[in-house]
């Protein structure tokens, strides 16, 4: 007996949501008690090994052996209270998610005993069998060493029976194999760089941050479905798959009331991240069917991100428990919307000051100009960059489709922040600023008026919303530290070269606030073509756009030019972030994964097609050709044969045409990924796999669909779109 897909869809309609009892305490009660934060570090370290601690977090104090053991020992006891066995180095390769290689605390001792052991050597640095990680050329296998090593500034945390210590992933020779190496420094960087251009308006010894508020959009499938379904089992998304007669175009599903089986997982997913200390605060429908988002508190960047990989861990283990699968793919239908995970992104300080927040003086105000035409300068310059940042094969299906961020990175600043950008242009006599000055910009109540009242923008990949800037290009699938990155590189880069100017026209004698400002408007007005308030979708756009010298490719491996720029390494050198080295690794690295990718979705499509597609079609044939050659016993007169039988005739040819199509154009491809495996250059692999196999795939797509509405749908052996999306 073999399990067929209506077995699969009975299993997932029988399925009776999990009942998640809410937990005894208040939310404030369990928070962050898998997380070694201050309150459990009181329990278990000494008030000296603390404090040494915090001021390895805040000020990036290197800690010395002893206090590492002292840390070592009150971590290792808590983990054990906590039903801990095991703990491993969490680190962020190139791969994307995360990687960890369990060891357990159990160390022999004596003969047949053993103890529990875990030194500061092991929390501080691991030597894990790196070789099979990309490396991007950095470290060949033959000298497979890399490090890890502790970060921290992110605290430590259980998960299961495992203490996980967030570290950072470095080769043998030092260089980056991770995302959060670099972002560590671009946080250093860029907040170094805003420090001091904090100095002209008087702000001293006030630490500024990165910080990032991401939401997680994301597909829900049952799980019986989903094993039924070899495409998203192996690449995530639906290779073939016909739209169902009902979609997203009602728009009942944003913000509608949630499926009672999906809001008993989202109750348990929220208590597992409460535990993790992860500050949810929001849930909802998203556009499609069965879409969700997920969105917590906005954090210092590197938490944030860290945050959000625990989370997409979490999701996939909780959503087994309900039956269900997490997909994260950013485009795992066609026809409806993908998922993104918008990242907004400011610069604060320590004390509260919201470096993109209009303030409430002229000088407030100037500051909140000055950085805002400082990023915008640093995206215009480097819109290509930013671009690459963001560019995966899987995120290719959004950007650029009608849904999401176009792919040209512009900037929507909104009426009112637009007006006074272009005051701030128009106006020459600015010398009397100081004080009771007789110049305004016009904006002393635009904060109010901005967080309650931002105009909104969805077709903008880069949008100013009040207080911070969202960056809506990201993938839902993506470690977010690859844009933050470049964001926080980029702009301490620039922020270098405004102060440089700002210096200069100092020395020649300009006050120091005008010099400020004459430098904000020359800077803006360097910048200007990188905002755009109107319709992204628009193919006027896209004219316009490459006529300002915007990037405006669209080739995934193409966009990854823009890591070995020129400009990109001098950006990167200037600030310490990363090496031409480092850089090219990482082009190197992305050209791979993309060529991977594709090579498994050409792979899967091509077994999924014989294995499946064709097989099936055909023996519907035979069964409609045996229908038909019986009518010819029946229907004697031809004539009338003719008029009964041409209808299911046609089907036959149709499917005849589709199955020696789809056949015939998945041993060709299958043959020309052969021929592209064989190239030497990673680079030119992946424009190959772009330019030739990708509409491949397409092609095989439209025979099979089509094939979907033919043959008999007791004998299709895929769920269908409608089950997939409305099953819940
Ligand atoms: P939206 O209105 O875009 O649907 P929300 O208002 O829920 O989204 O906020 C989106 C995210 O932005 C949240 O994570 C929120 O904490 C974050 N956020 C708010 N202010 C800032 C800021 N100054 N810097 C970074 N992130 C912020
Ligand atoms: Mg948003």
């Amino acid at each position: 007996m073999s399990y067929t897909r209506f077995d699969a869809v009975e299993e997932a309609f029988v399925r009776t949501p999990v009942k998640v009892e809410p937990p005894a305490p208040a939310t404030s009660e369990y928070y962050g008690c898998c997380v070694f934060n201050r309150k459990n570090m009181r329990k278990y370290l000494s008030a000296d090994t603390r404090r040494r601690v915090y001021e390895s977090i805040e000020q990036g104090v290197t800690l010395d052996r002893d206090v590492a053991e002292q840390v070592a020992a009150g971590m290792k006891r808590w983990a054990m209270d906590m039903g801990a066995t095991h703990y491993t180095h969490w680190f962020q390769p190139l791969t994307g998610g995360t990687a960890e290689k369990h060891d357990s605390f159990a160390e022999p001792y004596n003969k047949g005993e053993s103890l529990e052991e875990f030194t500061g050597k092991l929390l501080c640095q691991q030597e894990p069998d790196a070789s099979s990680f990309p490396s991007g050329g950095l470290r060949n296998t033959f000298e497979a060493r890399g490090y890890t090593a502790w970060d921290p500034s992110s605290p430590a945390f259980v998960m299961g029976d495992t203490l996980c210590i967030p570290t950072v992933f470095i080769s043998y020779t030092g260089e980056a194999l991770d995302y959060k190496t670099p972002l560590l420094k671009s946080e250093a960087a860029v907040s170094k760089a805003a420090a001091d251009i904090l100095e002209y308006f008087d702000i001293k010894n006030d630490p500024v941050y990165s910080y990032l508020g991401w939401e997680q959009e994301y597909f829900l499938v049952d799980a019986a479905l989903y094993a039924m379904r070899p495409d998203i089992i192996m690449a995530e998304r639906t290779l073939v798959g016909h739209n169902s007669a009902r979609n997203q175009q009602l728009e009942d599903h944003y913000f509608g009331c949630i499926p009672s089986r999906v809001l008993e997982f989202m109750k348990d997913l929220e208590f597992e991240c409460y535990k993790l200390g992860i500050p949810i605060k929001t849930r909802h429908n998203e556009v499609a069917p069965n879409q969700f988002e997920i969105a917590p508190v906005f954090e210092q960047a590197n938490l944030a991100i860290d945050h959000n990989l625990e989370l997409m861990a979490t999701m996939k283990t909780v959503a087994e428990r309900h039956g269900f699968k997490v997909l994260l793919h950013e485009k795992p239908f066609a026809g409806i919307n993908g998922s993104g995970k918008h990242c907004n992104w400011s610069l604060g300080t320590e004390s509260g000051i919201g470096l993109m927040s209009p303030g409430k003086t002229d000088k407030e105000n100037l500051r909140f100009l000055t950085f805002m035409a400082n990023v915008l300068k640093a995206v215009y310059d480097n819109n290509a960059l930013l671009k690459a940042s963001v560019m995966t094969a899987s995120n290719s299906h959004r950007l650029g489709a009608n849904e999401a961020p176009p792919a040209i990175i512009s900037s929507f600043l909104g009426t009112q922040v637009s007006a006074a950008f272009k005051e701030l242009l128009e106006t020459t006599d600015m010398v009397h600023i100081k004080g009771k000055s007789k110049f305004s910009l016009g904006i002393p109540q635009v904060p109010e008026l901005l967080i309650d009242n931002t105009d909104r923008n969805r077709t903008s990949p880069f949008a100013f919303t009040g207080n911070r800037f969202e960056f809506r290009a990201v993938g839902s699938s993506a470690n977010c530290a690859s844009a933050i990155t470049v964001l926080n590189t980029i702009t301490a880069s620039q922020l270098r070269i405004f102060k440089e100017a700002v210096e200069k026209r100092i020395s020649a004698g300009t006050p120091k606030i005008q010099a400020v400002l004459d430098e904000t408007r020359e800077t803006f007005r360097a910048c200007q073509s990188v905002c755009f308030d109107g319709n992204g979708y628009s193919d006027e756009w896209k004219a316009e756009a490459a006529k300002r010298g915007l990037d405006c490719e669209t080739s995934a491996p193409k966009c990854y030019d823009a890591f070995v720029s020129d400009e990109t390494i001098r950006v990167y050198s200037d600030v310490g972030v990363m090496t031409s080295v480092e850089l090219h690794a990482r082009a190197e690295i992305n050209w791979e994964i993309y060529s991977k990718k594709i090579e498994i979705e050409a792979r899967v499509l091509a077994d999924l097609t014989a294995n499946h597609i064709l097989p099936v079609s055909t023996r519907y044939q035979s069964i409609l050709l045996e229908n038909v050659s019986r009518m010819k016993d029946i229907f004697t007169d031809k004539k009338e044969f003719d008029q009964v039988a041409s209808g299911e005739i046609d089907i036959i040819k149709e499917i005849a045409l589709h199955t020696s199509e789809a056949r015939a154009l998945a041993v060709k491809m299958e043959e020309e990924c052969d021929e592209i495996e064989a190239l030497d250059s990673a680079r030119e692999r992946a424009i190959r796999y772009h330019d030739i196999i990708v509409p491949y795939l397409e092609e095989i797509r439209e025979h099979v669909d089509a094939l979907e509405m033919i043959v008999d749908d007791e004998m299709w052996p895929l769920p269908k779109y409608r089950e997939l999306l409305f099953i819940r």
